[in-house]
Parts: structure tokens; C-alpha cells; sequence
């Protein structure tokens, strides 16, 4: 489909599979060294922009989903789980998951 830089040095080639509709890498060699820490220090407006990025769910959830925000929901590469923590406190059946 296309090609990202990964970790300002990775060109990677993304592939798209039809059958589950998803994005995905081929052997991602460099996924241990993305993942040595779910938050990177430079990452200074990480609580801001969680609270942000759930105001923001939680309205799409609720007025644009058909289940009206009463589904489950998960973060897939949610992090430490910020944003499933503050989902929750809203009234969302949110997970996360992280590897
Ligand atoms: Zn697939």
C-alpha cells in the first residue's frame, strides 16, 4: 500500500490483506526497539493529549457508532493504558492491549 519511516531510520513496507481488512508489516525486525519503552521521554504532553484524544473518542463513540458507546472497545498498542483508564472513567467498556 505504502512505505513509513519507522523510528526516523526503518523505511517499511505496509501491506494490505483483504480477507481481515487490516494494515500490517512483514518481519518487523525492528519491533523490539520500538517497543524498549511504551513512552518515549521526548513524549512531554502525553497526559494533555490522552485527555484530548478521549473527549474526542468518547463523542464519536457516543453520537457517530451504532452502538451508541455501548460497545467494547480496545487500544491495540495502547501504551501504559492512559487512555483505556480515562475511557473507563467516562462510562466506556475500554481495553487495551500492549506488547
Ligand atoms: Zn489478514
Amino acid at each position: 500500500m505504502f512505505t513509513a519511516e519507522i523510528l526516523h531510520k526503518y523505511m517499511v513496507p505496509y501491506h494490505y490483506c483483504a480477507a481481515c481488512d487490516h494494515l500490517f508489516v512483514s518481519n518487523p525486525t525492528w519491533m523490539e526497539e520500538a517497543y524498549s519503552d511504551a513512552i518515549v521521554q521526548e513524549d512531554t504532553d502525553i497526559a494533555a493529549r490522552n485527555i484530548f484524544n478521549a473527549l474526542k473518542l468518547a463523542a464519536i463513540d457516543f453520537l457517530v457508532l451504532g452502538d451508541r458507546g455501548r460497545g467494547k472497545y480496545v487500544d491495540v498498542a495502547g501504551g501504559y493504558g492512559l487512555l483505556t483508564r480515562l475511557m473507563r472513567d467516562l462510562g466506556f467498556d475500554y481495553y487495551w492491549s500492549e506488547p
